[in-house]
């Protein structure tokens, strides 16, 4: 059996796991990366990585990085929520653990780990959207990832909803981010729940309020609950109708933390949709990134 390392890097923590020949996280570990400088972080990747190493013999390290990443030369050029600035992560981790290092954006390794192994398996033309804090995205054409000319394609949450929406980060306005991610639906929440203090919703937004909220109250029957999730499921399905017009993929895959509520996220979309290019949520969950690093230099990761 062959054995790879995956490192999926995140803002708060870095998953790492081996994954063996079937595509199957065997042993997995954690490592901090919020608040630490940029060295600290792969000392921290490498100090979990060691005992992983020490148990399994691994054909290669593999690493996915939000930000810019420049996969030539290992190197995160630029990281929102990470002190990489032009920083060769790749080689830096290839020398604390003197194995060879390979590294692609996230979105790209959740796309190849999900075509490996998840819900995209085996197709050729596909699209993965990653809901949370914003939209993130990556694009499977004729079996190859696409990556447009300077690594930065697949910004599937930046193209205009609202001609007279907010001003994006990008420099568009009323993205489809914005109406779409996790965060917007969190707000729409709160306003719902603003709006209707007696309901169900709002007793259940409490202190906090998530991605999850509004499901939660829908299960419990609440109307203004299921209201505001069929306005969220009606933004979500012009967006990735507007996309399926685009691509023609054969499937997206929906990934994030609100994509664990699967068929039930799905019913809200379905109503509102035009295309008949199917959409699903994702199959590995959490470990999409993770098993699609571990395959970077392999078939798959093209
Ligand atoms: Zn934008």
């Amino acid at each position: 059996m062959v054995y790879r390392l995956g490192i999926d890097i995140g803002g708060t923590s870095a998953k790492l796991g081996i994954v063996d020949g079937d595509f199957k996280v065997v042993k997995s570990a954690k490592a901090a990366t919020k608040g630490i400088s940029a060295d600290e972080i792969i000392e921290s990747i490498a100090a979990a990585a060691r005992p992983l190493l020490a148990e399994y013999e691994v054909a290669s390290v593999g690493i996915g990085s939000p930000g810019r990443v420049v996969r030539e030369t290992g190197v995160v050029e630029r990281c929102g929520n990470l002190p990489f600035d032009h920083y060769p992560v790749a080689g830096n981790i290839s020398r604390a653990l003197s194995l060879p290092a390979l590294i692609d954006n996230d979105a790209n390794c959740a796309l190849i780990g999900e075509r490996a192994a998840g819900v995209l398996r085996g197709l050729q033309n596909a699209l993965i959207i990653t809901l949370g804090t914003g939209i993130g995205g990556a694009i499977l054409i004729h079996g190859r990832v696409y990556r447009g000319h300077n690594n930065r394609a697949g910004e599937l949450g930046h193209f205009c909803m609202d001609l007279n929406g907010e001003e994006c980060e990008c420099g568009l306005r009323g993205c489809f981010e914005m109406q779409g991610s996790a965060t917007a639906l969190i707000k729409l929440t709160a306003e719902y729940a603003a709006q209707n203090p007696g309901s169900v919703l709002a007793r259940e937004c409490g202190e906090r309020i998530s991605g999850r909220t509004a499901f939660e109250a829908a299960r419990k029957g609440c109307p203004v609950a299921k209201a505001l999730l069929d306005e969220y499921g009606r933004r979500l399905a012009l967006g990735l109708d507007s996309l399926c017009y685009v691509f023609q993929p054969q499937m997206i895959a929906v990934s994030g933390g609100i994509s664990r509520e699967g068929e039930n996220l799905i019913e809200y979309i379905t109503p509102h949709r035009v295309a008949d290019n199917p959409v699903k949520t994702s199959s590995l969950q959490g470990e999409g990134g993770l098993i699609g690093a571990a395959l970077l230099g392999t078939e798959y990761a093209v």
